[in-house]
């Protein structure tokens, strides 16, 4: 006869405290949300278990470890792979931890990469911070996506695209890079944080992998960060090997709190490209504006490749202002706004300004001689207020000129 369990009444006050309320009784339905489940040691039934859990995990996702993920984080993790069209996605502490373990996962000493000059600011850094040091060559690409052809070499094992570009928006034919790209034996991967997986689908249109920061329009609301990576079946390999080798993780709470903002996401973006279009028209009309950046204004270069690849666009809009005026003035005319915060990131419910420099973000078009650029994300307060608001910006702006 084994020896039976202890009963409560048996153990000290100091035992039954570290053992009480973990499976408390209780009978009802279930909740809307998925449980937020914290955890770094995962307990199994017996050693047989987890041999057997162990030996699984490398290619199923099995709840064995915090660092392997969570309920909660497999919960946001499938959310996003429905969002991506994604075979499976793995979640990063930010958007751009996502950026470096994906050039990490897919790139060895000795391969080469063709990246669009439009990417995101500090994944343009990684270019030299990581991947020269480590033998990783790199070569940019208009960001249009023209030239790429001409750039591939025997050792370009990826293709790296940001569409719609970064700070003003270019379009490159997606579909058309997944071709040269698998033509030569390489992967495409794509940044899709301005379109968030509802307005533009880079997996649908031919990429291997897909990247997101859901810091922006998954999130919503401007208080939490995370990234995320989804890919096809056939990508998904090395993704997963190497995050789980550098032991690559994210707060439940942090994930529970994407998976609330995503609920709505689709509303909320509805909303910003409602707010962002009137804002963009009226930006169109002003005498101060050189040129409004919003993929889904007929005047932008990249409209026909928007209209057949996007559902949609989103809360941000860029301008450029005539070239010529005083070198302060568009300091003066964003410090003058009240509604616009001014800060980096976007994505949140509410709205922010910030100057763009061109010139130092892109390395293949010729940007000199032209305006400064400024970047609005527009919220989701009332236009009328927002444009009231740039109204008397403008008129900081001529005041002093
Ligand atoms: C913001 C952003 C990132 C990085 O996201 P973080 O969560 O801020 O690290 C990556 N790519 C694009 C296009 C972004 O706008």
């Amino acid at each position: 006869m084994p020896t039976p369990h202890p009963t409560p009444s048996d153990l000290s006050l100091q035992t039954r405290l570290v053992h009480a309320g973990k499976a408390p009784a209780f009978d009802g339905g279930t909740a809307v949300n998925p449980p937020l489940v914290r955890a770094s040691t995962v307990l199994f039934d017996s050693v047989a278990q987890q041999r057997e859990m162990r030996a699984r995990r490398g290619d199923e996702r099995l709840f064995t470890y915090g660092a392997r993920g969570t309920p909660t984080t497999f919960a946001l993790e499938d959310a996003v792979s429905e969002l991506e069209g994604a075979y499976r996605t793995r979640l990063f502490p930010t958007g751009l931890a996502a950026v470096g373990m994906t050039l990490l996962a897919y790139l060895k000493p000795g391969d080469h990469v063709l990246m669009s000059e439009s990417v995101y600011e500090p994944t343009r850094h990684l270019v030299h911070s990581f991947l020269a040091p480590y033998g990783i060559g790199c070569t940019f690409f208009a960001a249009d996506g023209s030239g790429v052809q001409e750039r591939i070499t025997p050792a370009t094992r990826m293709v790296y695209a940001e569409c719609p570009g970064s700070l003003v928006y270019e379009m490159c034919d997606l579909p058309r890079l997944a071709d040269i790209a698998h033509r030569h034996g390489a992967l495409l991967a794509a940044d899709n944080t301005w379109g968030s997986g509802c307005q533009y689908r880079p997996l649908a249109l031919g990429a291997d992998i897909s990247v997101m920061a859901a810091t922006k329009y998954l999130s919503g609301h401007s208080d939490v960060m995370m990234g995320s990576v989804a890919t096809t079946r056939a990508a998904w390999k090395p993704l997963a090997e190497r995050s789980d080798a550098f032991g690559m993780t994210v707060s439940p709470d942090d994930a529970w709190l994407v998976l609330r903002g995503m609920r709505t996401l689709s509303a909320r973006l509805a909303m910003h490209e409602r707010n962002a279009l009137q804002v963009a028209h009226w930006l169109a009309s002003r005498p101060e504006v050189a040129t409004v950046f919003c993929p889904a204004l007929p005047a932008h270069p990249g409209h026909a490749l928007w209209k057949r690849d996007c559902r949609g666009t989103n809360g941000l809009v860029s301008f450029e202002l005539q070239p010529g005026i005083d070198a302060a003035a568009p300091e003066r005319l964003v410090d003058s706004l009240s509604l616009f915060g001014i800060g980096a990131s976007w994505g949140g419910y509410e709205s922010l300004v910030t100057l763009a420099d061109m010139r130092k973000a892109r390395s293949v078009t010729d940007w000199t001689g032209r305006g400064q650029v400024v970047r609005l994300h527009i919220g989701l307060e009332e236009p009328a207020d927002l444009l009231a608001d740039l109204d008397r910006g403008f008129a900081a702006l001529a005041a002093a000129a």
